[in-house]
């Protein structure tokens, strides 16, 4: 039995990470501070001895003792990301140098949660590992990307300097049940307005693409990757299955029966126009892919919106 700390871990990710790591017979330390993840995520885990629940923020340091750190702490979606930017900022600097040193001073094994934004809007498609990112610094998307990436050299360098061992994940966009349906991201968003009969907002023409991995994919791709020895990474993981963003709201119209009109809004500022991972080295040095089809994926996601979400006519 392992004792692992998930920075982040009532969030989205965080708590579906959390319960199979309590599956799996480890004992579990949640730190959140409450900005986009809630308790009612991980209440159903409380009454599990082996499970902790810590109130924290970890751009202030703290003192534990455990085997591995997933370090998921930060906000994931752009409007909440960039409501306070330079919150954002510090949670990606401050609050990786404090897993850092923890990790360095118990001899515990980390794993950053990168992210594909460290890519930008990138110029090379599909994204590799040895691609270095075409991303703008002083934009408002920067919070986050400048952040992710500051938080990855944090991790080499502790490495290099301190032999922490690491595990640098870029996650590409993923989606499932526990999303907050009013995060703002494009799966939640589309599923909230399609089982309301709201306007579903595009952004932009619907042209620009993402790659959409299932939740339960994922995680198995971090716990795999967590404990492979001898693998730092950076590694992609995401699932290659590449959509338009109109695609995207026209099979959950259809998932959900919906009455739903598409409308036109604004592009954002910097938005990338094409995601897509090559998961080549993922397939090499962890044998993970994604099984899990998008139709499959949205269907899960959509039967956990209908519980929460009351419908309109
Ligand atoms: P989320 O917003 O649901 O979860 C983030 C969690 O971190 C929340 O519970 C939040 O309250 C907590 N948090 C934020 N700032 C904190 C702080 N200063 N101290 C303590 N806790 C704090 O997002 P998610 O989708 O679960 O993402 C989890 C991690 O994975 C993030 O680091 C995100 O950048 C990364 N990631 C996610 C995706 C994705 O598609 N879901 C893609 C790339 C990277
Ligand atoms: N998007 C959209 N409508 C929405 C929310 C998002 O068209 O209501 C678009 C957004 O502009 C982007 C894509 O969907 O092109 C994915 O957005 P999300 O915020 O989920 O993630 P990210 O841009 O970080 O990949």
């Amino acid at each position: 039995m392992a004792r692992i700390l998930v920075t982040g871990g009532a969030g989205f990710l965080g708590s579906h990470l959390c319960e199979c790591l309590l599956q799996q017979n480890n004992e579990v330390i949640c730190l959140d501070n409450y900005f986009t993840g809630n308790k009612s995520n991980i209440i159903h885990l409380l009454d599990n001895k082996y499970f902790e629940l810590i109130r924290h923020d970890i751009i202030n340091p703290i003192l534990l003792e455990v085997d591995q750190i997933y370090n998921l702490a930060c906000p994931a979606s752009p409007p909440h990301y960039q409501f306070n930017p330079v919150k954002t900022v510090k949670t990606n600097v401050m609050g990786t140098l404090n897993a850092l040193g923890m990790a360095k001073r118990v001899g515990a094994r980390i794993l950053q949660a990168s992210t594909s934004e460290v890519y930008g809007d990138p110029a090379i498609h599909p994204q590799k590992e040895n691609y270095w990112g075409n991303v703008n610094p002083i934009g408002i998307r920067s919070c986050y990307d400048e952040g992710k990436r500051v938080a990855e050299t944090l991790c080499m360098d502790y490495h290099r300097q301190n032999n922490v061992e690491i595990r640098i994940a870029r996650i590409f966009n993923t989606y499932g049940p526990k999303m907050d349906p009013n995060d703002g991201r494009v799966v939640s968003n589309f599923i909230s307005q399609a089982l309301q009969n709201e306007d579903i907002t595009i952004f932009g023409n619907g042209e620009q693409t993402r790659s959409f991995c299932y939740v339960d994919d994922l995680i198995k791709g971090l716990i795999t990757f967590m404990n492979k020895e001898n693998f730092i990474g950076p590694v992609n993981l995401g699932n290659p299955s590449e959509f338009t963003i109109k695609e995207l709201a026209t099979t959950i119209i259809q998932l959900t029966n919906s009455n739903s009109k598409l409308i036109y809004k604004p592009l954002p500022q910097d938005d990338p126009a094409r995601r897509k991972p090559d998961i080549s080295l993922a397939k090499e040095k962890l044998h993970w892919s994604p099984t899990i089809e998008l139709q499959t994926g949205l269907k899960n996601t959509i039967n956990y919106f209908e519980g929460i979400i009351c419908k309109k006519n």
